[in-house]
């Protein structure tokens, strides 16, 4: 019998959570090829060949994010940040939040149309590449934050609730340079039943 030696994958590619084509027509199949199987297996693939042999090559994806700098923290984040955002989405999605999060919406921003203007704002005027986050703190508050490149609330000890991917690479095939008006469209495939239990796991 011949033993085969399978190499350790340090962090491993996540599948895409649905069809490459199930957010149509919002998000297009071709977009999610490239953004998931190039852009952030790409991320994945380059994070490993940097961490090999280092002492960040047995800790958690989260865990290199907030303890790296320089390219090893743009890979990881890129990494997390694209994880969370594709399982962020769904095809048949709860379209609107409910529950705990609702009341926090409602309290901080006045109404659930006003978090996704806000949040559609940010976005339409980030300048360069980057993502727009909502996040939380330990008491359930909400906070909006524009990130460029890399950027997460996790470096600033919030818990991330959802991200909105200011990337060229998340909507030029589909949209080319018209980012407000991909914003809009990628709010009907948020599934805000995720959004939701991410945040009931901080204040429940
Ligand atoms: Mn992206």
């Amino acid at each position: 019998m011949t033993m085969t030696t399978i190499a350790a994958s340090l962090i491993t590619i996540a599948k895409l959570p649905y069809a490459y084509d199930a957010l149509e027509p919002y998000i297009s199949a071709e977009t999610l090829h490239f953004h998931h199987d190039m852009h952030y297996a790409g991320y994945v693939t380059k994070l490993d060949e940097l961490i090999e042999g280092t002492r960040y090559e047995t800790m958690e994806l989260s865990e290199i994010v907030t303890s790296s700098d320089g390219a090893i923290f743009n890979n990881a984040a890129q990494a997390w940040n694209h994880q969370f955002y594709f399982d962020s989405l769904a095809p048949r999605p709860k379209h609107h939040p409910t529950g705990e999060l609702r009341r926090a919406i409602d309290e901080e921003y006045g109404s659930f149309d006003e978090l996704k203007n806000r949040m559609t704002n940010m976005a339409a005027t980030l300048f360069g590449s980057g993502w727009v986050w909502l996040a939380t703190d330990k008491d359930g508050k909400l906070y909006i934050l524009s990130k460029s490149n890399a950027g997460t609330p996790l470096t600033e000890g919030l818990i991330p609730l959802l991200c909105i991917d200011v990337w060229e690479h998340a909507y030029y095939i589909d949209y080319r340079n018209a980012r407000r008006d991909a914003v809009e469209k990628f709010w009907h495939v948020v599934n805000w039943s995720v959004i939701e239990a991410r945040y009931d796991t901080v204040v429940i």
